[in-house]
């Protein structure tokens, strides 16, 4: 179950109507063959009514960038699962480094949002990452460590199929240059370890991912390591030939 492959493209705040129908409609039109890859887009909140409009009937999917934890009420400026779930969205993104930085959004928050998200039917991702100090510093298992107990505090072993966990080293995003293999092998491992230690009863851990930097020249052997089941891709995921490249590759590995 865990060797589906998945292919994650965050285009954050970038483009526009006029720029995300094109690029989904030059997906569309160049990806043809992708049955054992989930392929996920996530356009910023405005346009995923268009986007889910625009991939209806085909085989990609659809993830909000992120989403509050409360059904309904007085949360001015937030979105409910429900609410995505009604513009067509199966999945959702949460923890990722620039909203932690830049939005203050905390572990516990994030849990508040993973268990909303799978109690209510979306599939989740959940971003986890050390910083440039924390690597520095051999931080990084105690901080990747953390994140995963504090984000995936009472979740269900039933809710585990749905989450996936993206390994985004922070110093490494947009930067061009990707981790090293060897340390993203070691992430990977250690949070394949730490995942069994923490639902050691479940056969259907989540796929872990790693994101930072991916293009379709790295995709290749960063794919075919050991406990990488997929990527989430930042900046080359809005140039459809270099996306597109990327998914054709991760689909002949598997
Ligand atoms: C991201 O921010 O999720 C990401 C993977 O970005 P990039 O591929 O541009 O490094």
């Amino acid at each position: 179950m865990k060797s589906r492959k998945i292919i994650f493209a965050n285009w954050k705040m970038n483009l526009d109507s006029r720029g995300i129908s094109n690029l989904v409609q030059d997906i569309l039109s160049e990806m043809k063959n992708f049955d054992n890859l989930d392929v996920i887009l996530s356009p910023p909140f405005p346009y995923l009514k268009l986007v889910s409009d625009l991939i209806r009937g085909s085989k990609l999917s659809l993830s909000s960038q992120n989403v509050f934890y409360e059904d309904v009420g007085s949360y001015t400026g937030e979105v409910s699962t429900n609410m995505l779930k009604d513009v067509g969205c199966d999945w959702v993104m949460m923890g990722h480094s620039e909203r932690r930085q830049h939005l203050l959004e905390t572990n516990e928050m994030i849990n508040k949002k993973i268990l909303a998200s799978t109690h209510n039917g979306l599939n989740a991702i959940l971003c986890v990452g050390e910083s440039f100090d924390e690597r520095r510093h051999n931080k990084t298992f105690v901080r990747i460590s953390d994140q995963l107990k504090r984000g995936l505090r009472d979740v269900k072993y039933d809710a585990l199929p749905c989450i996936v966990i993206g390994y985004e080293p922070i110093w490494v995003i947009g930067s061009g240059e990707p981790a090293r293999l060897k340390d993203i092998q070691e992430v990977h491992n250690f949070i394949s370890n730490e995942l069994d230690s923490m639902f050691p009863d479940s056969t259907n851990l989540p796929r872990i991912v790693y994101g930072g930097s991916v293009n379709n020249l790295n995709i290749n052997s960063i794919i075919s390591l050991k406990n990488v089941d997929g990527v989430l891709v930042g900046n080359a995921s809005m140039d459809c030939e270099v996306f597109c490249d990327i998914v054709l590759k991760v689909g002949d590995s598997t």
